[in-house]
């Protein structure tokens, strides 16, 4: 199952999100036919869109998170709530590239390091809070920690993993966050940088374990204590009152020929891929 703990240590000065996102995963993978390279690079984005969810308590508030390293994904879109939803697209969900030397996928590499990872935190009134740093190397979880370490301002380390079967499925994924609140004793940091390395990689501790379990490692002898669990999954939002509402926003010569035409348009969501049929005469138009 898809889930989202929130935890704090015993002496409260470590706090620690994390998400199991295999489902979830495995649904935008179905959705965007995402080749393996592109799963992991989507999924990983996905995980820490969630974790930042996390943090909006008001209903209606909404996390973007966007990452463009100039490489062959185009750019990757996720997009979360405080409900626990999550959706993500990435531009070219077609990209194959072969594997590292250490038989990894080459997430950095269809991802590229030469951009921007920009968090655009929509509290539902007023103007969003933007907040963007320069890729690290395009394999997002370093790129999400100097984001992390910039916008919060403490010690911040992220994890992230998706572990992709030979037949292409999703076999796990998910992710962490971690940081230290301001006032922790020193010895912490040395604590925390070996609960991090003790753990290794996300996908390992994912494929039989669960959210908790990644909790309880990374929080080894903090005697972590869970705050939050909740359940998230993949879900769009869209609907054809908002696609209405775009189309009608393009400009008045292109609504002009559709009207012209005659011909409903077709227009998919990026998101969920749902196709919505728009005949002429729904697009409001300007009179003249
Ligand atoms: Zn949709």
């Amino acid at each position: 199952m898809n889930e989202l703990l929130r935890a704090i240590s015993g002496d409260g000065y470590v706090r620690c999100t994390a998400v199991a996102t295999r489902e979830l995963t495995e649904r935008a993978r179905e959705i965007h036919d995402l080749t393996p390279v592109m799963t992991a690079a989507l999924g990983r984005a996905l995980a820490a869109t969630a974790i930042i969810g996390e943090s909006l308590k008001d209903d209606g508030a909404s996390v973007t998170v966007r990452i463009n390293g100039g490489g062959p994904a185009g750019s990757i879109i996720c997009v979360s709530d405080s409900a626990g939803n999550v959706r993500g697209y990435a531009q070219n969900s077609d990209v194959e590239l072969p594997l590292k030397v250490n038989g990894k996928l080459d997430v950095g590499g269809a991802v590229g390091s030469n951009g921007m990872l920009t968090v655009v935190r929509d509290l539902g009134a007023g103007e969003p809070y933007v907040g963007s740093v320069a890729l690290v190397s395009g394999e997002i979880a370093e790129d999400f920690t100097a984001y992390f370490a910039e916008s919060e301002q403490t010690p911040t380390a992220c994890a992230l993993g998706v572990l992709v079967d030979v037949d292409r499925a999703v076999a796990a994924a998910g992710g962490y966050v971690v940081s230290l609140l301001p006032g922790a004793p020193v010895e912490l940091a040395d604590v925390l940088e070996r609960n991090v390395r003790d753990t290794g990689a996300v996908t390992s501790v994912l494929n039989g374990g669960d959210a908790e379990e990644l909790i309880n490692r990374v929080m080894a002898g903090l005697e972590p204590r869970v705050l939050e669990r909740k359940s998230i999954e993949y879900r769009c939002y869209c609907s054809r009152e908002r696609v209405l509402e775009v189309v009608s926003g393009i400009g008045e010569d292109e609504l002009r020929d559709i009207r012209e035409k005659g011909e409903p348009i077709e227009v998919t969501c990026q998101f969920c891929d749902a196709v919505y049929s728009i005949a002429p005469e729904e697009l409001a138009g300007k009179t003249e």
